[in-house]
């Protein structure tokens, strides 16, 4: 396998690119720009304290903060 990089919005080879470039074009550059925008929801969940528990100390040893923890569990079902 080669190290061929890649435009992360249109998988367009970056041949051409400079090594730090992510993206083909302006166009996916603003594509990719607005994809990496935090955008956040604020959510209430209602758990047991066993499962409260258990998720504080999930979010410990990943080093997180239990909302963080949570939020990265939510986008990785995506
Ligand atoms: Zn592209």
């Amino acid at each position: 396998m080669t190290n061929t990089r890649t435009c992360h919005i249109c998988n367009k080879s970056l041949y051409n690119k400079r090594l730090d470039s992510k993206t083909c074009s302006a166009s996916c550059r603003s594509k990719l720009f607005r994809a990496n925008q935090v955008r956040s929801v604020l959510v209430r969940f209602r758990i047991s304290s066993e499962a409260y528990i258990e998720l504080t100390i999930k979010a410990f040893f990943a080093g997180q903060s239990i909302s963080d923890y949570l939020a990265q569990l939510v986008v990785k079902q995506q």
